[in-house]
């Protein structure tokens, strides 16, 4: 977490509340002039073989692969994750994205030759399909996974020609100022990738300056308002925003096995994370499942994972757990009935015991939206039916999961569920996936990140169509008769009437 005073963000370990160090602030006005710089060097990016911007990218890479304990650490220190979590869920997700980049871009944006099929009659020429930068990409991103959701867009985004300015949370300044630096190490042209530090007054600064696509990371509110800015300007923008994730637990769900995957898909992160499971919905009667999530959010480990073994660090910051502990009250208030959990740590740091409700009806779940911490939901539905309205009633869609011995019945409850990720007796950690898109729909945004989806959010098509001069154009002026008749001729082989 941190602070800002005179120009200098402060960072705090959300987990001890000591100081980490400072970093500067970008002056607002100096904004438009850094993007100025990244469109200055990104013309020439743009013309360097895609096999050269990779080649360099690599050298990054192997840079981010090299200070893997060192980037461990300090997420760990600034944003109160356990170390296994941060270098599993941050570092090495992130290296293998990367990794799947340097891998698979060339294949992913050859140029294409698109035939033209029956229309070869009508004398088309075939075109090429080529992929094209936007340009200067601006990034606003967030701290719950500090390099992960911002080192692949930044690696996709130069993969594919943009240059790149990107704004790191002010939640997490130190992890940004790292990333920055080891792009600085890599040689990249300089300022095509820059990095701008600062809170939501440096974000809309940067949403205001001359960039050609947007991708926002964060909450629904200041999302909207991010792509409502650029909207106005006729900027484009992928969107990656809240997410409320159901977990639909069948009859046939294995009890232990499946209690486990759940404890650890809600509360990862210390449940501050977009995929994170919030609601489950046990298809039959939710008691037994209430009671034993309860005793294992009970069993976690809650404390400075920098100092003791713990299953869960703190909040990112004291208002984030102020927040949290009100959305805790409104949903008890709309009847939703305390198993575990539900209270703040007496220490330093913003800790908060891991929180199972148990909920008769879909008020606690309403009062619950969008709230980002350590807490489940867990209700009784009469039906899978049942089950896949309640999951679709929220308005976010970001991930969900269903859980049952029986894979078919699974797969069907699946594909009815509203949502960019669904996973079959799984949750959170499939989304480490490196070459699979990751986004949401309805409230949660729009827009893919990872994988080919991923660069092709970076890209624009442009067609190429050749053709050799001279040769029969019987649609040129001036008209005859001719062209009717073969047009006639055309329509009655290729659009036959029964
Ligand atoms: P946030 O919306 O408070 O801030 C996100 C970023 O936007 C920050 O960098 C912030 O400085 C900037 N910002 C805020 N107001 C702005 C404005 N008006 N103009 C421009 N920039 C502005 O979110 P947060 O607290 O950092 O992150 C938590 C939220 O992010 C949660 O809701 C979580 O679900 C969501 N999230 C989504 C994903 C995803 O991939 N879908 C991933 C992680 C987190």
């Amino acid at each position: 977490m941190s602070t800002e005073t005179a120009g200098l963000l402060y960072a705090y370990n959300p987990a001890t509340g000591h100081a980490l160090g400072t970093v500067p602030a970008t002056p607002i006005e100096d904004i438009p002039l850094v993007v100025e710089r990244a469109r200055a060097a990104q013309s020439a990016w743009a013309e360097v073989p895609l096999r050269e911007r990779l080649r360099r990218l690599r050298g990054w890479y192997q840079l981010l692969a090299r200070d893997a304990d060192t980037w461990a650490d300090l997420i760990r220190d600034e944003v109160g994750k356990p170390r296994g979590e941060a270098m599993g869920g941050d570092v090495v997700a992130s290296l293998d994205a990367i990794r799947w980049t340097l891998r698979r871009t060339p294949r992913v944006l050859a140029d294409r030759r698109i035939g033209t099929g029956w229309q070869r009659w009508l004398l088309l020429p075939s075109g090429r399909l080529r992929w094209r930068p936007w340009g200067i990409i601006g990034m606003i991103g967030t701290w719950n996974y500090p390099l992960l959701l911002n080192a692949p867009p930044i690696a996709q985004a130069l993969a594919t020609g943009n240059g790149v300015v990107w704004k790191p949370s002010e939640l997490s300044p130190m992890c940004g100022e790292r990333l920055q630096q080891s792009l600085d190490a890599a040689g990249f042209p300089q300022g095509l990738v820059a990095a701008v530090q600062g809170g939501a007054d440096v974000g809309r600064a940067l949403t205001e300056a001359a960039i050609d696509k947007g991708m926002f990371t964060g909450g629904v509110a200041n999302g909207r308002r991010v792509l409502a800015g650029l909207a106005a300007r006729g900027v484009p923008a992928l969107a990656e925003l809240s997410g409320f994730d159901p977990a639909i637990v069948l009859p046939d769900a294995p009890f232990d096995g499946t209690v486990r995957c759940l404890t650890w898909g809600a509360f990862f992160g210390c449940g501050q994370t977009c995929v994170a499971v919030k609601r489950v919905l046990v298809v039959g009667d939710p008691a037994p499942w209430a009671e034993a999530l309860a005793g294992a959010a009970d069993a976690l480990r809650v404390g400075d994972p920098g100092s003791e073994p713990v299953d869960i660090g703190p909040l990112i910051s004291s208002q984030a757990r102020t927040r949290f502990d009100q959305t805790i009250r409104a949903a008890v208030d709309a009847g939703g009935r305390l198993l575990a959990g539900g209270f703040a740590l007496d220490r330093p740091g913003w800790f908060y015991r891991p929180t199972v409700i148990a909920a008769d009806g879909p008020e606690p779940e309403a009062a619950l939206e969008g709230v980002f911490g350590p807490v489940v939901v867990v209700r009784g539905l009469t039906d899978p039916d049942a089950a896949i309205a309640a999951a679709n009633s929220s308005s976010f869609a970001l991930s969900a999961s269903v859980w049952g011995r029986d894979r078919t019945v699974a797969r069907r409850v699946a594909r009815r569920i509203d949502a960019g990720m669904v996973a079959i007796n799984d949750a959170v950690a499939p989304t480490a996936h490196a070459a699979v898109p990751f986004g949401g729909t309805k409230a949660s945004g729009f827009g893919r990140t990872k994988g080919a989806w991923g660069l092709f959010e970076f890209v624009q098509t442009q067609t190429l169509y050749e053709r050799g001069p001279g040769g029969f154009r019987p649609w040129l002026f001036p008209y005859s008769s001719l062209l009717e008749r073969l047009m006639t001729i055309y329509r009655r082989l290729f659009h036959r009437t029964q």
